[in-house]
């Protein structure tokens, strides 16, 4: 058998898991593991795959734990893709966000992890999601419920500015995994973040003057925008996409519809638009797409979605 001594449980097939095994033990010798000597990058959704595979160029191969167009949120993971967080050389996730991927982080214990949330300060999901919106809550803010940092909002991609870190970051990770390629990870990453920057500029200027400031979501994912170009999200599901809005919720947003002129309800593409649909036609206004750029399908990347988005919300505000 390979195997004589296996430190930790193996699931992988027999024939990948010698690869794996010599890597490991080269590692150490050239810094790097992969097959071709490349680093294996495991990301748990798309704006941090798209971030550690620009940062890391040719050198790294980036796989990612959400499939391509699937909603991150509520991703479950197969004992192959458990196995694959703890062979990777380098995992970057956001912890609070995913709870599969919390938990095989938890239990595999992989080599060296990026957590974005170590990065970049998260907010408050504020009340936004809240069932008794009309009850201060009494309870510890720290209680236990479904998720550890179930309060916190986990989207901060959406706020361009907060991106130049994970780069940052990214690159330190893989310059301590591969020093040959310090400076190419350091000239990508700062390429990235000059792209980020001029992203967080066009939507600083695009979002300066507007006719209205408040803009509906179906899926509150948008409060680090909102925060950033001094905006006001209204959602109707809340932090989790597939919460079911309350019928008290539904009234509350109807309300500010009606009082601040909105003129759209956003819905987005990797959930049903149903909620939104139904209540723009209760309305009387429009529905058009703002996407999370949680996941991507065919030729888009975070870069063509956020501008598309600044686009639609410059329609719908009215924005000059
Ligand atoms: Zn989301």
């Amino acid at each position: 058998m390979l195997f004589a001594r296996p430190r930790r449980p193996l699931l992988l097939a027999p024939a990948l898991a010698l690869p794996v095994l010599l890597a490991g033990c080269g590692a150490t010798a050239s810094g790097t593991s992969g097959d071709d000597g490349t680093v294996q990058v495991l990301a748990s959704f798309y704006p941090l795959q798209m971030v550690a595979q620009e940062v890391g160029g040719d050198r790294v191969q980036v796989e990612s734990l959400t499939p391509p167009g699937a909603e991150p949120h509520d991703v479950e993971l197969s004992p192959a893709q458990v196995a694959h967080v703890a062979d990777a050389d380098l995992v970057v996730y956001l912890s609070g966000f995913q709870a599969a991927v919390d938990d095989a982080v938890a239990q595999t214990e992989p080599s060296d992890v990026l957590d974005a949330a170590d990065v970049t300060t998260l907010i408050s999901g504020e009340g936004d999601e809240h069932d008794h919106a009309d009850d201060e809550h009494a309870e510890d803010e720290h209680a236990e419920e479904e998720h550890d940092h179930g309060s916190l909002d986990p989207h901060f991609w959406l706020d361009p500015s907060r991106m130049p870190a994970v780069a940052d970051a990214v690159a330190e990770h893989l310059t301590a995994l591969d020093p040959d390629g310090a400076d190419e990870f350091a000239a990508n990453a700062a390429a990235l973040s000059e792209r980020f920057t001029a992203l967080d500029e066009a939507y600083r200027t695009g979002l300066a003057e507007c006719g209205i400031r408040t803009f509906v979501t179906s899926h509150t994912a948008f409060g680090y925008l909102a925060d950033r170009y001094d905006l006001e999200e209204v959602g109707i599901s809340g932090i989790d996409p597939e919460a079911e809005p309350s019928p008290a919720r539904l009234a509350e947003v109807s309300d500010v519809v009606r009082d601040e002129g909105v003129t759209t309800i956003f819905f987005e593409t990797l959930v049903s638009p149903k909620v939104a649909e139904t209540l723009a036609a209760d309305l009387g206004v429009g529905t058009a797409v703002l996407d999370p750029i949680e996941g991507v399908t065919d030729d888009a990347d975070y870069f063509s979605i956020a501008e598309a988005n600044l686009d639609a919300l410059r329609v719908a505000l009215s924005c000059s």
